[in-house]
């Protein structure tokens, strides 16, 4: 038997969460008068946890795709998806264009080396681009005049036919906070004014809390997982539902005398009689060693806290609320069923990405409808 923690993904909650975003686009478009903005559903890091293969069947309806690594590209292609593919980092080293071109993949150019390595290179198919401008985040990207020479070079490129469409593309830094994205987008406006080609921006929290901003091409992540970017709304404030259930169940209980206590550094000390459980999960799993007691954690369909320390394979958790339950009852870590993985990762003192992405290899992952 092996132990009893599994993940499931949702197939219908991908669907539900893309056409959520998609519906909330269009109200905001069709207020402006606007065309819809189509989508890169952004599937990086093995689609946030949830597998590079569940996340292509689970997004089909979606325009793109969009990722940093060329071997998940590759395998989405594999996987049977023929729409946009994005590689949000562009690519690496002139190895890497063989396969842009091959797979047929829109590259972002957020460099001069990168600028550099397309001008020494050959396709027998023009590549798609979006030229990346630093308009704030500082991470990657041209700035305001750079950006310009950018485009003209790779407008010189695609009259030679290396380069299909160039578009132009920013990222914010501040969407979930309370300095938004009104400067970087006006820099953006600024920098693309009188250029052609499509405009790409707004990553969830931007394109959930300033829809109106986006253009020809959104790229929201977490939003489609069914967890928030925000740490004062909810994802299900926006209708969103968990895509990932993180499921295990009680192998073990014990009763504690007042002043017993438990786990590693005796964290928790019970002040009274305390009857607690022991789920088979723990940091080894990528359940949050730093959650502290309290994190919400659903046990026998009724909602309790961890107590004490969360050890490599196992956590512990109050049964004071939940006398029935035994060796096998049902635990939800996070999801469907349990506290969202924003409510966890909030009170571990992180964010539901980190958690989802950090979901480890040893946890058994099926797809569910
Ligand atoms: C990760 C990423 C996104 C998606 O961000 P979310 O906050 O998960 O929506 C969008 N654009 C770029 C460039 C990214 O790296």
């Amino acid at each position: 038997m092996p132990r009893p923690i599994s993940a499931s993904i949702s197939r219908a909650a991908f669907a539900h969460n893309l056409a959520t975003v998609r519906r909330h686009l269009a109200a905001a478009a069709a207020t402006a008068g606007n065309a819809p903005p189509r989508i890169w559903s952004v599937i990086k890091a093995n689609a946030y946890g949830h597998g590079i293969e569940r996340a292509v069947a689970g997004f089909s309806e979606s325009d793109g795709l969009a990722m940093l690594d060329l071997n998940e590209a590759v395998r989405c292609r594999e996987a049977g998806w023929v729409g946009p593919i994005l590689l949000l980092e562009g690519f690496f080293q002139p190895a890497d264009l063989d396969l842009v071109s091959r797979y047929h993949l829109t590259v972002s150019i957020h460099c001069d080396e990168q600028l550099r390595m397309l001008e020494a290179a050959r396709f027998s198919r023009p590549v798609d681009v979006f030229v990346k401008l630093n308009s704030g985040m500082n991470r990657l990207g041209f700035k305001g005049g750079y950006f310009l020479a950018a485009h003209r070079r790779l407008s010189a490129l695609q009259q030679s036919g290396v380069v299909g469409s160039v578009g132009s593309m920013t990222h914010f830094a501040t969407a979930d906070g309370p300095e938004g994205i009104a400067d970087q987008a006006t820099r953006f406006r600024a920098a693309v004014s009188g250029l052609e080609g499509p405009l790409s921006l707004c990553n969830s929290a931007a394109t959930l809390r300033f829809p109106e901003y986006a253009a020809d091409w959104v790229r929201p992540g977490v939003a489609l997982y069914g967890a928030s970017p925000f740490n004062d709304q909810t994802a299900e404030q926006f209708g969103l539902r968990p895509v990932m259930t993180l499921r295990s169940e009680l192998i073990g209980t014990q009763t504690l005398d007042a002043g017993e206590a438990v786990g590693y550094g005796h964290r928790y000390r019970a002040e009274r009689g305390t009857r607690i459980g022991v789920v088979a999960c723990g940091y080894a799993d990528g359940y949050p060693r730093h959650a502290p007691t309290g994190t919400p954690i659903v046990v026998g369909g009724v909602r309790t806290q961890t107590i004490g320390r969360v050890s490599m394979d196992m956590l512990a958790v109050d049964l004071s609320n939940v006398p029935d339950a035994v060796v096998g009852t049902p635990v939800v870590l996070w999801g469907e069923g349990g506290p969202s993985v924003d409510e966890v990762a909030q009170a571990a003192d992180t964010i539901g990405y980190e958690l989802l992405c950090a979901l480890a290899p040893r946890v058994p992952v099926h797809g569910v409808d």
